[in-house]
């Protein structure tokens, strides 16, 4: 059975915990490096992207996570996961992971008051998918060799080889669709 890591110092844990399970697979609390042992993907829930980068940087779990993605761990972030994977975060500098070739802009639709739900039909799922934006970012810049999964007016979902990032939140709705791509496309 696949092992799938949620990264557990803040955010949106417990969601993607029961929607791994829900997969069939075996969720992972990550808090420290010895977690990371033996997962086959790495999921970085939403939440605060400066504290959990701070807590990454003062684990040392940056560097291992780090390492494990040169040997291939396939990892998602949705929104401040996200935030931590973009190699470019506008005015900001980079995110704590910058693997994914994109450019951020954190809390770009507004405050908390401005976030909002809505349906996105993703071709690649074939599926018309329920995306929740809170606080969320908006992906500016995307580079050639990242592929765009949806869009809403800029991008909302893209894959890089085994890097996935979403803007929004699946896993605060009742559909499976986005954790299923995960877990039989990109962790496979
Ligand atoms: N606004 C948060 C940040 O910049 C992200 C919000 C979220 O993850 N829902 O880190």
């Amino acid at each position: 059975m696949k092992r799938i890591g949620v990264l557990a110092f803040q955010g949106g844990v417990i969601e993607h915990v029961k929607k791994v399970e829900e997969q069939g697979c075996v969720p992972v609390l990550v808090k420290k490096n010895e977690d990371l042992d033996g997962v086959d993907g790495l999921i970085l829930p939403g939440g605060e992207s400066t504290t959990i980068g701070k807590f990454l940087i003062e684990t040392g779990m940056k560097d291992k996570i780090l390492e494990l993605a040169k040997q291939g761990l396939p990892m998602w972030g949705t929104c401040a996961g996200a935030i931590l994977l973009s190699k470019s975060i506008k005015n900001q500098g980079s995110g704590v992971l910058p693997l994914l070739d994109i450019v951020i802009e954190r809390n770009a639709y507004g405050s908390q008051l401005d976030s909002f739900k809505k349906e996105v039909f993703v071709p690649r799922l074939n599926k018309t998918t329920e995306c929740v934006f809170i606080r969320a970012p908006k992906i500016v810049e995307v580079g050639s060799n990242v592929e765009v999964l949806a869009q809403l007016d800029t991008p909302i979902a893209v894959l890089q080889g085994k890097i996935l990032a979403t803007t929004f939140h699946p896993e605060l709705t009742s559909q499976n669709y986005w954790h299923s791509f995960f877990i039989e496309n990109v962790v496979k």
